[in-house]
């Protein structure tokens, strides 16, 4: 079959600009050498460029997972372009076909099932799409004045705030070829591989908790990396959900600097999955891993029969008490209701949750039953 063609600008930022990185870094260091304000400017570029890409081009406009204030949605429109990861049309159009036909070798642009090295950097580097560009999935985003900006001053903006900006900040305060070689270029090229790896490892390597319908695995490693967006599993079945990580101890930060900046009303209408929708999908995980293994027992019926009723029973408890939930939630803001209605309402809620923790410990002795014999 013949090869899409490759292309050049791309074969420059992809290929060469590595190659440049890992000897002029070097050399420059043993030759000249690097002041801690110039690794100060690296790391406050990859961070800031990093989250922008996280929170900006993945959470807000591929996902549409809150509502930004327009100074924060310039803010990662710019330093979401600094990434040179393309136009925010561009990514968040290629990122929803990832969605949307995940692992499918042809429809999803970077396909997992394609292999490591087309799912890291080989789609990038060839044309295969071939045509014109096509936004019939972004049109919301065709609408928003700062993307069409974006767009249209892309290379003035990378060129600015990768060459231009990394330059002036080391003439005034360092050496320019310090700050350019560490804020410009190392930290570019570490910045693409780590994004690149949440589509090409965090389809690989990791566990699938939520959902083995699709490649996607959640990796610790991978989120600390990328600013929280390893948790690519729990994000590949609830999309709609600022958060990546969703306990407040998994490392995800972007979710963290959202959150205070709801706080501040720098941003507004942060979704989430509901806490019911989350723990039923892990939960259809861990029966369907529970009657594989059970199938393989000996007096198999009587195992499954087993793991289908406790299933049953803890999927029953969760969905009353999720349920109720909602009704105490409410009732909470009525305030006629009586004294002694609300007392009752109050119980009846602990006991829901009370059968809900007990029905997750049988499920837990089961399946560490089912491991252990
Ligand atoms: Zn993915
Ligand atoms: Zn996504």
């Amino acid at each position: 079959m013949e090869k899409a063609p490759l292309m050049p600008t791309r074969v420059f930022v992809l290929v060469l600009m590595p190659i440049l990185a890992v000897t002029l870094v070097p050399y420059y260091a043993f030759s000249v050498g690097f002041s801690a304000f110039d690794w100060s400017m690296g790391v406050l570029f990859a961070v800031i460029t990093l989250h922008s890409i996280s929170a900006g081009y993945h959470r807000l406009w591929s996902h549409k997972a809150y509502h930004a204030h327009f100074a924060v949605r310039l803010f990662y429109a710019i330093w979401g372009g600094c990434t040179i990861q393309n136009t925010i049309l561009n990514w968040a159009s290629d990122h929803r076909n990832h969605h949307k036909f995940v692992d499918d070798r042809d429809r999803d642009p970077y396909s997992a099932s394609r292999g490591f090295w087309f799912s890291h950097m080989g789609w990038m580097i060839r044309d295969h799409k071939g045509g014109p560009d096509d936004f019939s999935n972004v049109k919301d985003l065709v609408r928003d004045p700062i993307v069409m900006w974006q767009h249209k001053y892309y290379i003035e903006l990378v060129l600015v705030t990768n060459i231009a900006l990394p330059l002036l900040i080391g003439y005034l305060f360092s050496t320019a070829l310090g700050v350019f070689l560490l804020a410009g270029l190392l930290r570019l090229v570490v910045i693409h591989h780590f994004t690149f790896f949440i589509n090409s490892l965090a389809h690989i390597w990791g566990s699938q908790p939520y959902s083995d319908g699709n490649s996607s695995r959640d990796n610790l490693i991978l989120a600390v990396l990328t600013f929280g967006e390893g948790y690519h599993n729990y994000h590949h079945s609830f999309q709609g959900d600022y958060r990546n990580g969703i306990r407040w101890w998994h490392y995800d930060p972007t979710k963290w600097v959202l959150t205070v900046f709801s706080w501040i009303g720098l941003t507004s209408r942060l979704k989430r999955a509901s806490q019911l929708q989350v723990e039923k999908a892990r939960l259809e995980m861990q029966y369907k891993r529970a009657l594989r293994q059970a199938e393989h027992l000996q007096e198999a019926a009587r195992w499954c029969h087993h793991v289908e009723e406790r299933y049953a029973q803890f999927l029953v408890a969760l969905e009353e008490w999720a349920t109720f939930k909602q009704e105490w939630y409410q009732s909470k803001k009525n305030e006629l209701l009586a004294t002694l209605e609300r007392a009752e309402l109050k119980q009846r809620y602990a006991e829901l949750k009370k059968n809900v923790k007990f029905q997750r410990q049988e499920w837990h002795l089961l399946t560490a039953q089912l491991a252990a014999v």
